[in-house]
């Protein structure tokens, strides 16, 4: 299986994190959302001790918690003495009524509304990651009648595409969020940024992108960004004090995604960081880095059951399900893969067939995934379960076609709790006047 927390056990049924699925199914019902707390930790220890060994007691690994926010989440997060990206009012509202340390928070986005920023400083937020100068005279202009000054980090983009990164080492320059390094405007910003009264530039953030199981691209960004600070150092006399990495290690959403060492791959960036620290002569500033989804996608999974099963001779099948484009809408918005099973038939060693599988919305663009092989025997009722949910799903899910969102479910040692309540049809009527 793509991951070492789920399993099959004697009844042919599929385990996730030790625990019987369909068994799952039938407690809580479906759709589910289920999700390995363990998993989380182990996931977070990963980047705690490497970064730590790699750059020094000083590192600090933020969760991205778009990838998925709740409750829970943050009192995970608070635990383990992790620190958080946020990038709504809404996020930081949620980590800090946990009681989540703020001072550890990093608020991104590329357009903070004046709201948010108040909101943000009033929950004490550590820093603001600044995406463009509106956004810092924003910022600026609200610390100053507060009268505080305001930690920033400033969002560079070093000029690099991860999925063309070989070929090209140019792109994303045109990308929506940050200043680029290469035309100017990040040196730009960040002198403007230090002549502020009320802001303290504490440093810079980039983040190149997302599904990368390449370290190099983490070198070659961490090179673009450590020239930057040096060329800070000599032509403004600025000490940056963080370089924040971003987030975007990949994880495995099929048997043919390679695997990455996370571990072994911060330690090479670690090494480049020293040496290359040491060969431009700049103190080498606090590293932070960002993961989402290597934090929480593989400890995640949906269980739905089969309602239809349509076979259309000569076309195609279609296997629909009880959830589908409202609690996952990455294949409808970006043909995401992801690997689909029968849960309560993963011993069937009968006949199989290739269906798609689809959700209950009134949308033709409502599938969870094409091509996928299942057992013939498919019928209604049976459990399916999709892997590797835990990123990107709850975080994204709406109300589309007025379903309630899904529970969901924390496995830890073997227990099972709800962490996040099933909606009801108030709930989603509630603010109908
Ligand atoms: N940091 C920033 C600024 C991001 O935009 C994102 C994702 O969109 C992340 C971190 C997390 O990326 P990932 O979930 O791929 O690790």
């Amino acid at each position: 299986m793509i991951c070492n927390n789920i399993s099959v056990n004697g009844a042919g049924h599929l385990t996730f994190a030790g625990v019987d699925t369909v068994e799952l199914a039938k407690k809580y019902g479906t759709p589910l959302y289920l999700t390995d707390g363990d998993k989380i930790r182990e996931n977070c220890r990963v980047y705690l001790e490497a970064m730590r060994e790699a750059f020094g007691e000083a590192a600090m690994p933020l969760y991205a918690s778009k990838a998925a926010s709740y409750k829970e989440i943050y009192r995970i997060m608070k635990a383990m003495g992790m620190g958080i990206d946020v990038v709504s009012s809404g996020e930081v509202y949620t980590a800090m009524s946990v009681g989540f340390p703020m001072e550890n928070a990093y608020f991104h986005s590329n357009n903070k509304t004046d709201a948010d920023i108040e909101y943000a400083m009033d929950a004490n937020i550590g820093y603001f990651v600044v995406d463009n100068i509106e956004e810092l005279d924003a910022i600026a202009k609200i610390a100053a009648r507060r009268g505080v000054k305001q930690n920033i980090l400033l969002r560079l983009t070093p000029g690099i595409d991860p999925h063309t990164y070989a070929a090209v080492a140019t792109g994303k320059v045109d990308s929506k969020f940050g200043s680029a390094i290469e035309t100017g405007q990040a040196e730009e910003l960040a002198v403007y940024a230090m002549g502020l009264e009320s802001i303290k530039l504490c440093g810079f953030h980039c983040h190149v992108g997302s599904q990368v199981f390449d370290s190099d691209v983490f070198v070659r960004s961490a090179e673009i960004m450590l020239d930057f600070v040096c060329m800070m150092k000599n032509m403004h006399g600025f000490t940056t004090e963080i370089l924040d990495l971003g987030g975007g290690y990949g994880v495995r959403y099929l048997d043919s995604d390679p695997t990455i060492d996370i571990r072994a791959s911060i330690l090479e960036v670690g090494r480049f960081v020293k040496s290359h620290c040491e060969t431009i002569g700049i103190e080498c500033p606090a590293i932070r880095m960002e993961p989402g989804r290597s934090i929480v996608a593989d400890a995640g999974m949906t269980l739905y059951t089969v309602g239809t099963v349509k076979r259309i001779p000569g076309y195609k099948n279609y296997v629909s399900v009880d959830g589908g484009m409202a609690d996952n809408p990455r294949f409808a918005l970006y043909g995401s893969p992801y690997t689909v099973v029968m849960a309560n038939k993963m011993a069937d060693a009968g006949e199989s067939f290739v269906a798609t599988v689809a959700g209950r919305c009134c949308e033709s663009g409502d599938i969870i995934q094409e091509g996928v092989t299942l057992p013939a025997s498919a019928t209604r009722g049976d459990t399916l379960a999709v892997l590797t949910t835990g990123a990107y799903n709850y975080s994204m899910a709406s109300n589309y076609n007025r379903l309630p969102k899904p529970p969901m479910v924390m496995l830890e040692g073997g227990n099972d709790r709800i962490v996040i309540k099933g909606e009801t049809f108030e709930d989603v009527a509630r603010y109908d006047v």
